[in-house]
């Protein structure tokens, strides 16, 4: 069976016709036994527009590669140098992998499930023609056929993963690849539609996923989220798990993975679904220096979304934000590699001064929820300059000594009460 993908424009597609063409078809097999997935990559059409395929690949997890032409490895990378014409790569994926040492998995096999992500499967990689320019407008078909073991059924983001070839098409991206977060095995699912999005919700059977409290909290979350980032994915998919998978909640392409420890909302007022929601429609990545704004953001609105949608009061959301900003008074610099904790508490506060300080400026017209509308459309890393200059644009002014005074140097302990009033 052939699942069509997104249907282009015909403009679009005449373009895209005219363009050289060569395939992709991925392959895998979930080898539970083995503890395995067995992965094959097969190129054709391809005239040199791939001259070399650079998998960023853990050592430890993608075993005994070997292909057509030349495959090489060296750590943290499979190299592959397909032949033009129809050429074939393999290789093996332990797909058991804890998120740090001695910390849960965050993708995990068992005999009865399994629960990765796509790019577990098809990992990132740099493309390199082999003769310059030949590949630029060259356009790739990807598709993707995922074999499971006889009476698992598959929850992903794309409908048709796991029952034959299905097409897969990104925007943004040379070599498209399957991703976001997979759920396989015998599972409790649960549809339904939000605000336009058709959400699923799944998890193995007998694992201890709360999946009607979930769709509460997206049916009351979702339409405020849509107000702020527009247009949202037409389907997304939530999956949950309890131990021994990493307790916490991780976002993907069009869809996100939460602990079923965790709570709805967490006692300090954050809501752990809300926040990976945040990360899931702002597509936003860090680039350096700019993981406190992705983080902080992505908090931030987990309070202020409750707070629109009516499940947090305006007493406790000052509460919240008074708490995390006592918390975070110690952090000096913002600029660390990964943001959390303390540094993503303070980065809270920041970006509350910030949106009252737009709104300030703007008479109300803007805020926040405008800069978040830029970073998305950019499509770019996040970093402190893009940050600022979005914050400006839609502030309509320097914005100097704010970032001088909030981000430079740590706030004032005092200032903490000065939370705004809304
Ligand atoms: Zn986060």
């Amino acid at each position: 069976m052939v699942v069509a993908g997104r249907a282009l424009p015909a403009a679009a597609a005449a373009a895209a016709a005219a363009r050289p063409h060569y395939k992709v078809d991925y392959w895998a097999q979930l080898d539970p036994g083995a503890g395995l997935a067995h992965v094959r990559w097969r190129l054709k059409g391809n005239q040199g527009y791939l001259g070399r395929i650079s998998l960023r690949v853990d050592p430890d997890r993608y075993l005994n590669p070997e292909g057509d032409g030349t495959v090489t490895t060296e750590p943290g990378w499979i190299h592959w140098s397909p032949p033009d014409g129809e050429a074939v790569l393999r290789y093996d994926v332990r797909l058991n992998h804890r998120r740090a040492v001695g910390k849960g998995f965050d993708s995990y096999m068992t005999p009865e499930w399994a629960l990765f992500k796509g790019e577990d499967l098809i990992p990132p990689t740099h493309t390199y023609e082999r003769v310059a320019g030949v590949g630029a407008e060259a356009e790739a078909e990807a598709r993707f056929d995922l074999e499971l073991p006889p009476g698992w059924s598959l929850v992903a983001t794309r409908p048709g993963i796991g029952e034959g070839v299905v097409e897969i098409e990104e925007e943004h991206r040379r070599l498209d690849r399957p991703n976001g977060w997979m759920v396989a095995g015998k599972l409790g699912v649960t549809r339904e539609k939000i605000a336009g999005v058709s959400f699923v919700l799944a998890n193995p059977a007998g694992q201890p996923f709360r999946r009607m409290d979930m769709l509460a909290w997206l049916e009351a979350t979702v339409p405020e989220l849509q107000l702020v980032f527009g247009d949202l994915p037409a389907r997304f998919v939530v999956v949950g798990a309890g131990d021994p998978m990493w307790r916490g909640g991780l976002s993907a392409p069009d869809s996100l993975y939460l602990h079923a420890d965790r709570p709805l909302v967490e006692r300090d007022g954050t809501s752990p679904v809300v926040h990976e929601l945040v990360h899931a429609f702002m597509h936003a990545r860090a680039g350096e220096g700019g993981d406190w704004i992705v983080e902080g953001l992505a908090e931030w609105y987990s309070l202020e979304i409750q707070r629109r949608a009516g499940l947090l009061s305006q007493t406790r959301f000052k509460k919240a934000l008074a708490k995390l900003e006592k918390r975070g008074s110690e952090v000096d610099d913002l600029s660390v590699a990964r943001s959390s904790g303390a540094t993503t508490a303070r980065a809270v506060g920041v970006l509350d001064r910030l949106d009252w300080q737009i709104r300030q400026e703007t008479s109300d017209q803007r805020s926040l929820d405008d800069v978040v509308r830029r970073l998305e459309q950019q499509r770019e890393p996040v970093t402190m300059a893009s940050f600022r200059a979005a914050s400006e644009a839609v502030a309509g002014r320097d914005l100097k000594v704010f970032f001088r005074g909030h981000v430079d140097q740590p706030s004032s302990p005092g200032e903490a009460k000065a939370v705004k009033s809304k």
